[in-house]
């Protein structure tokens, strides 16, 4: 049972809950997502690994030589002299063995990747030899074992490669592959459902009438949730009406594992959303200490998790990466952090702020000569003026209790390239 009580305690004296507390109701109160899903290793990018993955074999398999060259006993290599000779006894290509016995002062030809001989543990590179067909020469700057690559050098046999809960790399795909792994265990996909509420919105694809604007909040979310783990559904726009939003979420959440919708959560006449799922009991809905982005309804309807976001296109792109992003992340299973990793960067202007809140305005990091990072904002912060996200690379986090920052001061930033998947 979701619990989306918050104590007295985390409310401040106007009724706005600090961002760290909403935040860590959520990720408690969040049901973790059952069901696996056997998949080929092709298909398996961007997926939680429901399994942990033990080498069932070295990699490489066998030792092998890491040059073109020639294979030999380091301790035949000269230790005093200017020149050494070996004879050319065999011949070996990469995907062949040599079984027979490398006589004394022999060495064997040897291409890249070619398992070694039993018997020899050093390759000159060819570049360093003089051959005659028959015979090699080489000089005195080489150690024994030089040039060869160790079976289970990279993987030794028994070792946890992947754990549960990672979110498959191309790097990991290559790796299961290496392993002779052609089909794993994955979480299943996560079904979420998007709507968007309001009577002035209109799809982009029809004609707005005087008083309408275009949705945005459903695209940004499609797209933001445009992933191999997610399977979508979208609900389209529905109208302000109780009775029509009750029915839509409610067939939404037969099926869907999570239910995001955008507008009517905050105080309005028309906030719609709100009403209707007041009724149910099991939503709770926050003013929360952020800018932007103050209004969030978080809870249940029926087994599925709720979130109603705010109406405005940027509040609700920092609602969805502060709070639903790490929670999609929690209820997937996957182990690694949620979101971006915090940097430091130097502001390059003052920024208002009162303590309080915690702000999130969009800028665009870069780098100064130094190699230090620095950012500025992307001027108009208003939480209607979905272009500031558009052009801001980062946001720029400044804690609850942070007041102005002044041009040279340190703040946050949070990459969206490390946002989006
Ligand atoms: P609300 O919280 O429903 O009052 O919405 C707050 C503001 O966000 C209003 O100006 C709405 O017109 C705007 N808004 C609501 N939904 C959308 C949407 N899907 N796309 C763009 N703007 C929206
Ligand atoms: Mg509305």
């Amino acid at each position: 049972m979701i619990s989306t009580q918050t104590s007295c305690t985390d409310i401040n004296e106007s009724g706005l809950i600090h961002f760290d507390t909403a935040k860590k109701t959520i990720l408690d109160a969040l049901p973790r997502l059952h069901g696996t899903q056997q998949v080929p290793i092709e298909q398996a990018t961007g997926r939680c690994l429901a399994e942990s993955i033990i080498s069932p074999i070295n990699v490489p398999a066998q030792t092998n030589s890491a040059v073109d060259g020639y294979a030999l006993r380091g301790s035949e290599l000269a230790t005093d002299t200017d020149e050494t000779s070996f004879t050319i006894q065999a011949r070996v290509l990469a995907g062949q063995f040599l079984t027979e016995a490398c006589l004394a002062n022999h060495c064997v030809r040897i291409m890249t990747g070619a398992a070694m001989p039993n018997d020899l543990d050093t390759v000159i590179m060819q570049e360093h030899c003089q051959s005659d067909g028959n015979t090699i020469r080489i000089d005195a700057r080489h150690s024994a074992g030089q040039n060869v690559r160790h079976a289970g050098e990279d993987i030794q046999q028994g070792e946890l490669v992947l754990q549960q809960g990672k979110q498959l790399s191309p790097a990991d795909i290559g790796l299961l592959a290496s392993l002779g792994l052609t089909e794993i265990k994955v979480r299943r996909k996560l079904r979420i459902a998007i709507a968007s509420t309001g009577d002035e919105v209109y799809s982009p694809a029809s004609l707005a009438s005087v008083g309408g604007l275009y949705d945005s909040n459903r695209y940004s979310l499609l797209a933001a949730l445009d992933r191999a783990d997610i399977e979508l559904i979208d609900l389209g726009i529905i109208p302000d009406q109780e009775a029509e939003l009750l029915k839509q979420f409610n067939a939404a959440a037969s099926y869907a594992d999570l239910i995001i919708s955008s507008g009517g959560v905050s105080v309005g006449e028309a906030d719609f959303t709100k009403s209707a799922l007041k009724a149910s009991g099991q939503i709770n809905f926050w003013k929360i200490a952020i800018k932007p982005g103050r209004p969030l309804a978080f809870g249940k309807i029926q087994q599925s998790t709720f979130f109603g976001l705010p109406g405005n296109p940027v509040a609700v792109l920092v609602t969805f990466y502060q709070f639903v992003l790490p929670a999609i992340e929690k209820m997937l299973g996957i182990n690694q952090q949620a979101i971006a990793p915090i940097l430091k960067a130097r502001s390059l202007n003052s920024i208002r702020k009162r303590a309080g809140r915690t702000e999130f305005p969009r800028g665009i990091v870069s780098q100064n000569a130094a190699g230090e990072l620095q950012v500025s904002t992307t001027g108009k912060q208003g939480s209607g003026i979905l272009s500031s996200m558009s052009i801001a690379n980062a946001f720029i986090v400044l804690q609850h209790d942070r007041e102005s920052i002044q041009p040279g001061e340190w703040v946050d930033v949070q990459l969206f390239s490390n946002l989006f998947h």
